[in-house]
């Protein structure tokens, strides 16, 4: 019987000709050689944690779930090297043990490390960079199964490609990363009215280490989220009281809450208030790992785009409005962080400080009119859509907001000018491999 695959939102399934399993480089190089010589396309999946088809393959999927180990750790210079495969939860707690952190994370731990670089993951935090930026070099397995070394020094070029590269070049095998010492989060949670919170922008985000907010349309209450970084002992929340927050209020509360809004949908604004009202303050301080991310039980679908920060508020104001016109029936807060610009080609923060603005809908919603509103006002700032989540954009639209896509496009045309990890999801937004881009 076929072996199927599908993503966490449970919305994305394809049924790949075979599904392997690689535990080592060597034998990662030998399924994709097969592959290749088979005349088959190749994908890696990592955690299946991104919104659209883009890990999705008729031909062979490589499911990276097998190469999670530390290869190597030097506290001393803070450089790591580990299976690309390895989780974001397990990367944690294997630099921990050494002494060390990632710089930054995003919301969730599920993802696998080479899946969120793919995608130019991120977090919050306006002097920090995504994910990405904080590796050093990769070893990438090419269709032929030959190996290659891409670093600063051997390949910058294929580096500044590769960091980012919606899996597009070839199949990491390792990633080596600048990580931190071993540090402390302090994080503290609380409502704050939006009109405030949107007034005081600049301040919060460039006053506090990792500034966020969480907001429900058809409400003017943010949740705000402060994070500073500190050497201080962690004091770690007893797992009860983490446990009712988490799975009580941010999960038990919200998923019940969306299934009365599916069924009810003109109840929507009523159902946002009422979820903006459970908002409370809260306080954390633990070891970085285990503060950055959260449970995220309720499924749901989204979109998210990086707009030039100085964009933020109007760009804010304007999607809410457009769903608050229109009656749209969103469900799920939106979600605003910020990020540094890097060098990465394909960095949805490519040369400039930029905001994420985030919304998502409730599994099982129409999600497209409102998605659709709130991509066309990010179209007016050049917004770049998040690589794994909803977007309606295709090679046509974004080549002209990244500067540097012919330098990417050279660079896929020297990794892999057959297209073997071309996917449907690929083709749509890089265009083919010869065609530079511009399908
Ligand atoms: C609940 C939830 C919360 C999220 N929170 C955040 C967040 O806070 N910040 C954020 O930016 N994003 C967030 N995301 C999006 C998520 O981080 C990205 O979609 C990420 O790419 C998913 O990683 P994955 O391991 O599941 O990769 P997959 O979705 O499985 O794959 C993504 C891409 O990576 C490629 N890939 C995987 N492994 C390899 C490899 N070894 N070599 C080459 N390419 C590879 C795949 O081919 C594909 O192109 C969230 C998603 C969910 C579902």
């Amino acid at each position: 019987m076929t072996e199927r695959w599908k993503n966490w939102a449970g919305d994305q399934r394809c049924a790949p000709a075979r599904i392997v399993r690689p535990g080592s480089e060597d034998e990662l190089a030998e399924v994709v050689a097969r592959a290749a010589a088979d005349g088959l396309p190749v994908r890696a999946a990592g955690a299946g944690h991104s919104f659209t088809d883009i890990a999705c393959t008729d031909g062979v999927l490589v499911d990276t779930s097998g190469m999670q180990r530390m290869l190597d750790a030097d506290p001393a210079t803070g450089l790591v090297t580990v299976e690309a495969g390895v989780r974001l939860r397990v990367l944690g707690e294997q630099l921990a043990r050494h002494g060390l952190a990632l710089e930054n994370q995003g919301d969730i731990d599920a993802q696998a490390l080479a899946g969120a670089l793919a995608t130019a993951t991120h977090g919050t935090g306006a002097a920090f960079g995504n994910l990405s930026t904080r590796v050093v070099g990769m070893r990438l397995v090419l269709a032929s199964g030959d190996v290659v070394d891409v670093d600063g020094r051997s390949d910058p070029e294929a580096l500044l490609a590769a960091r980012v590269s919606v899996g597009a070049l070839g199949i990491a095998s390792t990633v080596t990363l600048q990580t931190v010492p071993l540090y402390t989060l302090h994080r503290h949670d609380r409502p704050l009215p939006l009109d405030a919170t949107l007034d005081a922008l600049d301040a919060h985000v460039d006053g506090d280490d990792h500034f966020e907010f969480f907001l429900f349309p058809y409400t003017r209450t943010a949740a705000a989220r402060s994070t500073r970084r500190s050497t201080e002992t962690p004091v770690p929340t007893p797992v009860w009281r983490r446990r009712v927050q988490e799975d009580l209020v941010e999960n038990a509360a919200l998923e019940l809450v969306c299934r009365s809004g599916r069924r009810f949908r003109s109840q929507v604004p009523r159902l946002n208030r009422l979820m903006a009202r459970t908002f409370a303050e809260h306080r954390v301080q633990d070891h970085a790992y285990k503060v950055y991310a959260t449970t995220r039980a309720v499924r749901f679908t989204e979109m998210e785009y990086a707009i030039p920060r100085p964009h933020a508020r109007e760009a804010l104001e304007r999607s809410l409005d457009l769903i608050e016109r229109r009656g749209l029936p969103i469900l799920f807060p939106f979600e605003v962080r910020f990020a540094a610009a890097d060098d990465a080609f394909l960095s949805t923060a490519h040369a400039r400080d930029s905001c994420y603005i985030a919304v998502h809908q409730y599994t099982g919603m129409e999600y497209e009119s409102c998605f659709r509103g709130v991509e066309a006002i990010m179209d007016e700032y050049g917004g770049r859509p998040h690589w794994g989540k909803r977007h309606y954009q295709s090679a046509a639209t974004l080549r002209e907001r990244y500067p540097e896509w012919a330098r990417f496009q050279a660079v896929r045309r020297r990794l892999d000018p057959d297209g073997v990890f071309t996917n449907d999801y690929v083709r749509r937004v890089l265009g083919p491999v010869d065609g530079g881009g511009a399908a």
